[in-house]
């Protein structure tokens, strides 16, 4: 079968359905040949294997991904796609396409559904106004998932990447830790979609624990703790922690002590542990 990314192939595919592009979706189509192939690879597509794609677009991305698994369920909330993904990948009968919006639905249920019995991953060119949502949704819905291999905008997947106690982390990097070990997989420059975005990609790979490795009593608390951490990265973890909950200094002080860790620190400074131990002590 005719390979899809290929930039004239995909004009005329788009001009014969009359299709324009939505800035809104966030509708970047992947234009260079070599970058499909080596997502698909990476993501763990294989023999034995589903994959939840989320966002085919016209369907370059899922080509690959049926190639190579067994079974493809690809989610996108365009329906004018819908005709565009029956034309260009009509031959494949591996491949389901869902005109749905991923946020609402419910993917312990597709996965069950779907892929009973089978290892299953997720790997997408995710739309850049719902990065975070998306990543987060997949976490913690605790979907029985081996990885995740997305592509961000570059300073997201650096972000995502960079380790708990560096200066590049944030909220979403201790969030990102707490199901799954991250790691940047290689970069793709901006003029490799169609239309180019203004700032460059990067495909990234979660792989998700299957048993927790940080246990906190209440994840809830956690993360309210992180994202308070974070929420004045400029300001001491202290003042930090104490504006963002509405706690009093001094109790945010004696708790941190007794964390053993420097109140004067900022957020930046903190490990995934002192993160889980201000959790487990902290009343809010
Ligand atoms: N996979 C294609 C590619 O690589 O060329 C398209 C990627 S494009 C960056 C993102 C795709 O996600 C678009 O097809 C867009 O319509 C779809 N999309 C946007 N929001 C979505 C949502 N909430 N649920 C499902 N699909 C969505």
């Amino acid at each position: 079968m005719k390979r899809l990314s290929d930039i004239g192939t995909i004009k005329e595919i788009l001009g014969r359905h009359g299709f324009s592009f939505s800035k809104g979706l966030g509708q970047n189509f992947l234009v260079n040949p070599s970058v499909c192939p080596r997502m698909a690879e990476l993501s763990g597509a294989d023999e034995g294997v589903g994959v939840i794609e989320i966002g085919p677009g016209i369907g370059v991305l899922t080509q690959e991904l049926c190639e190579l698994a067994d079974k493809v369920v690809a989610i996108e909330i365009d329906k004018r796609l819908i005709p565009v993904l029956a034309e260009t990948l009509g031959e494949y009968d591996n491949l389901k396409v869902i005109n749905r919006d991923v946020m609402e639905l419910d993917l312990n249920r597709l996965i069950d559904e779907e892929f009973p019995g089978m290892k299953v991953v997720v790997c997408a060119n995710l739309p850049y106004y719902i990065t975070s949502p998306v990543i987060m949704k997949l976490l913690e819905d605790k979907l029985p998932i081996e990885s995740i291999t997305v592509m961000v905008q570059k300073e997201a997947a650096q972000r995502i990447c960079a380790g708990v106690g560096t200066r590049q982390c944030g909220a979403v990097t201790a969030a990102v830790n707490f199901y799954s070990r991250p790691e940047l997989l290689f970069n793709v420059s901006a003029g490799s979609f169609m239309p180019a975005p203004k700032v460059d990609s990067a495909v990234i790979r979660l792989d998700v624990y299957s048993e927790p490795v940080y246990r906190v009593s209440d994840e809830k608390k956690f993360f309210a703790v992180v994202k308070a951490a974070f929420a004045q990265r400029r300001k001491t973890i202290l003042n930090s922690i104490s504006s963002s909950l509405g706690l009093e200094k001094q109790t945010v002080n004696e708790l941190l002590l007794e964390c053993n860790i420097d109140p004067r620190l900022r957020a930046e400074k903190l490990s995934m542990d002192d993160f889980v131990n201000i959790a487990e002590r902290i009343s809010i």
